[in-house]
């Protein structure tokens, strides 16, 4: 699929809407009858409001334009390290069943995108591409953007809410309009902050939403034999920060700064830095 066939997707076209409707509600509803959009403290809020919403915009176009990652054609697993292998890493080497080719460590083959996507954490309808080693920043970079964004609309739309005098207005159907932005607004927000959240903690762990489940699984298998089971990418939450963000923290939340990752065929190791 062509990068920019991406875009012509129900869902892609359903968050691009959703945010352009939640932008004009908050600022040209919301601001302008809360404060005015005139006044100062109008005029920052949609100042910052703007910056947030564009920064969210245009991570969305980053995930959705990006590729996620695919295997290079030249790629060999390596022998000499798989002789001292366990038995289990040794089976993540092996050969993709649908592309007949190598499948390098923390890679796995997406049935929507028909191929196989380096370190791939999930396959994203609402960004019609999945989400793997060189997209994962930004589509972090956007659930951030986007929760902060959402806060942000949520605070203005209560403000609004207490400013208005709801006694001398008889319209109901402008109430039903209030009741179902806000429970609208409300879910958004409670489900963006539990993204966010989720992915802090996948990011502090060096782990992939697949590698959460495969985990959990290699966990309660270790168990039944009395083995334990360390997820063998996690080398401590500051580097693994920096494996995913970069190394520059100014540059963390910059969805395009992704000149830290290298090919995404091999990873460092707990094994490695022991
Ligand atoms: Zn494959
Ligand atoms: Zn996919």
């Amino acid at each position: 699929m062509s990068k920019a066939k991406r875009f012509i997707s129900l869902p892609v076209l359903a968050v691009f809407l959703l945010m352009l409707f939640v932008y004009y509600t908050t600022i040209f509803i919301f601001i302008d009858y809360w404060v005015g959009l005139q006044t100062s403290p109008g005029t920052l809020n949609a100042s910052v409001f703007t910056v947030l919403a564009s920064l969210s915009l245009f991570s969305f176009f980053v995930c959705v334009l990006s590729d996620p990652g695919h295997v290079p054609a030249s790629y060999l697993p390596d022998v000499e390290a798989s002789a001292h292998e366990s038995a289990k890493d040794h089976a993540e080497r092996k050969k993709c069943d649908k592309c007949f080719a190598y499948k390098p460590p923390r890679t796995h083959h997406c049935r929507v995108c028909r191929r196989c996507v380096l370190k791939m954490d999930h396959h994203c309808l609402w960004i019609n591409n999945c989400v793997g080693y060189w997209n994962y920043k930004a589509f972090f970079a956007f659930a951030l953007y986007a929760t902060l964004a959402s806060i942000h609309s949520v605070v203005l739309f209560i403000s609004c809410v207490f400013q208005k005098d709801w006694g001398s207005n008889k319209g109901s159907s402008l109430k039903i309009f209030y009741v179902f932005y806000g429970m609208m607004m409300m879910a958004l927000t409670i489900t963006l902050l539990t993204l966010s959240g989720w992915h802090v903690y996948l990011i502090l762990h060096n782990m992939t939403t697949i590698e959460y489940y495969e985990g959990k699984r290699a966990k309660w298998l270790a168990m039944k034999s009395g083995q334990s089971y360390r997820h063998p990418f996690n080398i401590g939450a500051y580097k693994n920060i920096t494996l995913v963000l970069g190394p520059n923290m100014l540059k963390w939340l910059c969805p395009t700064a992704v000149s830290h990752l290298k090919d995404g065929v091999s990873f460092p190791t707990v094994r490695d830095n022991s």
